[in-house]
């Protein structure tokens, strides 16, 4: 028997395209306007148009934007870069170009550490450029599988339409090293990418909008080899989903057709999200030729080393380095800490609860938010932003709880009510008689109550079934309405059946 032994490894490069958040367009002054809920066509001008004879203005917001992103990756800036037309013709792109960089791009020679189940790694990023995006084309079919025909005088049978809303939105392109070698790592590159961008606040992170989008380059080699073979490249790849599913399978069909002593087509690739398969979009042979020259409308842009100091001195703090200070500085879980920061908003939420008047435990507090109030927010799909308990309630709920004041359980009641009134949780604890009781008299006497009225369940504990225990101690708190004192409740109860 001919066994193939030998072991084969992706090897993977990531094309990252995110939309940068700026008021107005790369070029023009028409506003930036949200893909999904603005009316088609409405943010349009004679220049994002491609009308002959307009000029394009570069947006300096824009290129500062690209410039936070290039510093947060620690690339080398280039002093002055190009923009460079990109020739092809697409219904979608009316000027019949894109503006891009090509030769001397914003930026080049950055990293992002990524973290997988195996440690850091150092992904290199290899370039950062701007450009613009292009407008957006939705297709319709009526299904009847006839040709587009407008001539019966009825509806047309297949058509397009076109929003030109987009095009010109400033796009900033991430380009990394062909550094990864697993789905694992790309997933974490592309993770890692979007945080960073969103703890910039140049790109929302809204994947569902279409603001960042992937292209996934890949190959596969003998494990442990150092050559690049044939790269097929995957186009729009829309969500972290997509991108591990698409990369997947790309890796096995080569890891099969290289088994079967077959070559590896270089080709582009699209990817049929239902199927959940890749389809050829064109070969080498039918690739673009794009023409590149310099935009002979736009002066090269120089960056100067004050303006990008500026920039550098204004960058916030970055996710993993977050992270890391939630770890050392308060004490939390590599997997709170990971929660917390996740998202810009939820790691300042968290920080401005600390610095409230009630002083109270970070961990205690982190698992507040990660346990029950994630809960509610996952229970009613709102993010930070909507939540009606504001960082300063949260702390004093928190405080509540600390200090005895109301029990754990009774906490939660509270906080349930908070999200849904917005109300403080001492005014809450005050209007419903909340207030933990830790009177030993009276709990006490609750204890001697239900051991009375328990007989039977009070021998079988004597008998020596421990787990009664539990169970009279859930009656106890049940008949003080949920607000006795659980220390105190138990203590007692541990005391009156030793008796
Ligand atoms: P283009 O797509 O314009 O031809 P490049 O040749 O610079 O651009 O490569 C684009 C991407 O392909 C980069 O992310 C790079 O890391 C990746 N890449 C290059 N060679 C390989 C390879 N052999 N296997 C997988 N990815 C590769
Ligand atoms: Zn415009
Ligand atoms: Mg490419």
């Amino acid at each position: 028997m001919l066994l193939n032994a030998t072991r084969y490894e992706p090897v993977i490069g990531l094309e990252v395209h995110a939309e940068l958040r700026t008021q107005s367009k790369m070029f023009c002054s028409c506003a930036v306007v949200d893909s999904v809920s603005a009316p088609p066509n409405t943010a349009v001008c004679p220049v994002c148009a491609g009308m002959p004879g307009t000029l394009p203005v570069v947006n300096q917001m824009a290129v500062e934007y690209g410039l936070r992103v290039a510093l947060a990756l620690e690339c080398t800036v280039n002093p002055v870069s190009v923009f460079a037309r990109k020739n092809y013709f697409y219904p979608d792109l009316p000027k019949g170009y894109q503006i891009s960089q090509y030769e001397q791009p914003l930026a080049e020679h950055g990293k992002i550490v990524i973290e997988t189940a195996a440690g850091e790694k150092v992904i290199r990023v290899r370039r950062v450029h701007l450009e613009e995006d292009t407008g957006k084309l939705t297709h319709v079919d009526s299904g009847d599988g006839g040709e587009p025909d407008c001539t019966d005088g009825g509806e047309p049978r297949s058509y397009s339409l076109l929003d030109l809303n987009r095009a010109g939105v400033p796009l900033l392109e991430i380009v990394s090293e062909p550094d990864m070698r697993s789905v694992e790592e790309a997933r974490a590159y592309a993770e890692a990418l979007r945080d960073i961008l969103r703890a910039l606040e140049v790109n929302s992170g809204d994947m569902e909008k279409g603001v960042i989008r992937f292209e996934a380059n890949i190959s596969v080699r003998p494990a442990g080899t150092d050559v690049f073979n044939t790269r097929v490249e995957i186009k729009n790849l829309n969500s972290f989903r997509a991108l591990e599913r698409a990369i997947a399978f790309e890796i096995e069909r080569q890891t099969r057709l290289l088994e079967a002593g077959e070559r590896v087509e270089q080709e582009t690739l699209g990817w049929d999200e239902a199927n959940e398969t890749t389809y050829s979009q064109r070969s080498k042979e039918d690739a673009h030729d794009y023409r590149y020259f310099p935009e002979p409308d736009l002066p090269p842009l120089w960056v100067e080393e004050a303006w990008l100091e500026r920039i550098r001195a204004n960058l916030p703090e970055l996710p993993r380095a977050r992270r890391r200070r939630f770890i050392e500085q308060y004490g939390l879980t590599d997997y709170d800490a990971r929660l917390l920061t996740g998202e810009k908003a939820l790691a300042d939420y968290f920080e401005r609860a600390l610095q409230g008047k009630s002083k109270i435990n970070p961990k205690m507090l982190a698992n507040w938010m990660t346990g029950e109030l994630f809960g509610l927010m996952n229970q009613a799909n709102i993010t930070v932003a909507s939540l009606r308990v504001s960082p300063e309630a949260l702390a004093e709920l928190v405080g509540l709880v600390a200090s005895g004041e109301i029990n754990p359980s009774t906490g939660k009641t509270v906080l349930a009510e908070m999200f849904q009134s917005g109300k403080g949780a001492a005014e809450i604890v005050a209007a419903r008689g909340l207030k933990q009781v830790s009177d030993e008299t009276f709990i006490a006497d609750i204890v001697r109550q239900v051991l009375q009225e328990n007989p039977k369940e009070v021998a079988s504990f004597k008998a020596g079934k421990q787990t009664v225990a539990n169970w009279l101690f859930g009656q106890v708190m049940r008949k003080a309405g949920g607000k006795a004192n659980p220390a105190v409740v138990r203590a007692e109860l541990e005391r009156q059946l030793g008796e």
